[in-house]
C-alpha cells in the first residue's frame, strides 16, 4: 500500500530480532535443551503464521498454543511440527486431535480419564502431555492427585504420556524475596514430581521453564524450555537490562495539529486541564487499536511516545481512534499532519509503554489492533 493511503499505524515486526531471540534462548540453555515456540494468541499478537514459519526454519521442536482453534489454525499451513493445546482436551474433540496431530496438554484425573478411554474404545495408544500445578493453582494436577493416579496405572493404559510439566508463577518478579523463594519451591516440587513420573514413564519429557524462567537457573531447564514473551522482544528478567532484541514497532500518524490555550482542556471529561499556552498534536491510534486507555493522563500516569526521538507526553484520555500529545519541547522541524510518531520502537520497549498503562508488555503484544498496516521485516 502507498504511503499516502495510510491513515492508521503501521506496526513493523522484525523477524530477524524474533530469530536473534531465539538463538538467544537456544545458547543459554545448550544443544541438550528444545527450546519450544509458545505461539497462542496469534503469537502474542505479532502473526502465528508469520512467527511460526520462522521458527520452524530454526529448528524449533514444539510449538504450544491456548486453544484447538489455535491449533486448526497452525495445522492449515504447517502439518508436521509437533503442537500441543494448553488448554486441554474438551469432550467430543478427541478424534480431532488424534486426526490433525495435535497433543492435549491434560490437566486433570478427569481429562485422563476420558482420553484413556477414548484411546481403549479406538483401539489406539493416545499421546498426550501432563500438566502439574505447582503452586498457580489454575490448571493441573496436584500432586496429590498424581500419587492417586499413579497407584492406578490402569488409568493411562491407552495414553502416551510424553512430557511433563508445569508452569510458573512469578519468575519474573525476583527483585522481590517472596517471588524468589516461591519459584525455588515451583521448582523443588517440579523436580520431586520429574522423578516419579521417570519411574512411571522412563522416556518421559519435562519441562517447567517460561521466559523468566529459562534466565533463572540451568536447574529449571529439563528437557524443554517454553518461552513466549522473551521471543517476542519483552524483557525476562525485569530487573537487570533487557537481552532480547525489540521485535515490535509502532508508528502512528499526526491527524491535526492546535494551539491550544491555558486553562482550556483536552479530550473526554475535560480531564486535562492546560497550565500554559499549549501545542498539540492529534495522533491516529486509540484503545481501539490497543493504545490502552488506562495510558490516559493522570496525576500519577504519565505516558510519552515519541516524535524524531523526542519524547511528547500523553495528554488527557486516550479515545477510540485518537490520542491528543504536548508537543510544545519538540525543537527544529515542528510536526506536521501526517508525520509519524513513534510509540513503539527505539526509544519506547513494549515494557515501558506497558508501565505507563498500569499493565504488562504482554497484554500491550496481545491487544495491539487490527487496523495497523502489518509489515514483516525479513530475517
Ligand atoms: C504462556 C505460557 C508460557 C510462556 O510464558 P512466557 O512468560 O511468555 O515465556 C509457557 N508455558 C505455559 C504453560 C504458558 O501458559
Amino acid at each position: 500500500m502507498q504511503e499516502f493511503l495510510i491513515n492508521s499505524g503501521v506496526l513493523a515486526i522484525d523477524l530477524g530480532a524474533l530469530i536473534q531471540n531465539y538463538q538467544i534462548l537456544g545458547d543459554r540453555v545448550g544443544a541438550n535443551v528444545g527450546v519450544a515456540g509458545i505461539l497462542k494468541a496469534n503469537a502474542y499478537g505479532l502473526g502465528l503464521k508469520e512467527v511460526a514459519t520462522e521458527l520452524k526454519k530454526q529448528g524449533c521442536p514444539q510449538f504450544f498454543v491456548a486453544t484447538l482453534e489455535e491449533a486448526l489454525e497452525l495445522r492449515s499451513f504447517d502439518e508436521n511440527t509437533p503442537l500441543a493445546v494448553l488448554g486441554g482436551l474438551f469432550q467430543g474433540q478427541e478424534s480431532t486431535y488424534i486426526e490433525k496431530n495435535i497433543i492435549p496438554v491434560l490437566n486433570s484425573p478427569d481429562d485422563i480419564k476420558r482420553w484413556n478411554k477414548w484411546g481403549q474404545d479406538e483401539n489406539k495408544k493416545v499421546p498426550a502431555f501432563l500438566h502439574f500445578d505447582t503452586g498457580m493453582n489454575r490448571l493441573g494436577l496436584s500432586r496429590h492427585e498424581f500419587e492417586i493416579l499413579r497407584d492406578d496405572p490402569s488409568q493411562f493404559k491407552a495414553v502416551n504420556v510424553q512430557m511433563v510439566m508445569s508452569h510458573f508463577v512469578a519468575a519474573d518478579d525476583w527483585a522481590q524475596a517472596w517471588a524468589k523463594e516461591l519459584t525455588i519451591a515451583q521448582g523443588d516440587l517440579f523436580s520431586d514430581i520429574a522423578v516419579r513420573a521417570e519411574k512411571l514413564w522412563p522416556n518421559v519429557k519435562k519441562s517447567l521453564a517460561n521466559s523468566p524462567g529459562a534466565f533463572r537457573s540451568p536447574h529449571y531447564h529439563y528437557d524443554m524450555v517454553r518461552p513466549g514473551y522473551a521471543l517476542y522482544g519483552g524483557n525476562p528478567t525485569p530487573e537487570k537490562t533487557n537481552l532480547m532484541h525489540h521485535v515490535v514497532s509502532l508508528k502512528a500518524r499526526i491527524l491535526q495539529i492546535r494551539r491550544c490555550k491555558k486553562h482550556e482542556t483536552i479530550g473526554y471529561g475535560a480531564s486535562y486541564k492546560l497550565n500554559k499556552d499549549t501545542r498539540t498534536a492529534t495522533i491516529a491510534v486509540g484503545y481501539a487499536d490497543g493504545f490502552l486507555r488506562s495510558a490516559s493522563s493522570s496525576k500519577d500516569n504519565q505516558a510519552v511516545v515519541y516524535y524524531e526521538g523526542q519524547p511528547c507526553p500523553v495528554i488527557g484520555r486516550v479515545s477510540m481512534d485518537m490520542v491528543t500529545i504536548d508537543i510544545s519541547k519538540v525543537k527544529d522541524k515542528p510536526p506536521a499532519q501526517g508525520d509519524a510518531i513513534e510509540i513503539l520502537g527505539q526509544h519506547q520497549s513494549v515494557d515501558d509503554l506497558a508501565k505507563s498503562a498500569s499493565t504488562i508488555g504482554y497484554e500491550i503484544l496481545t491487544s495491539l489492533g487490527h487496523r495497523y498496516k502489518r509489515e514483516y521485516i525479513k530475517g
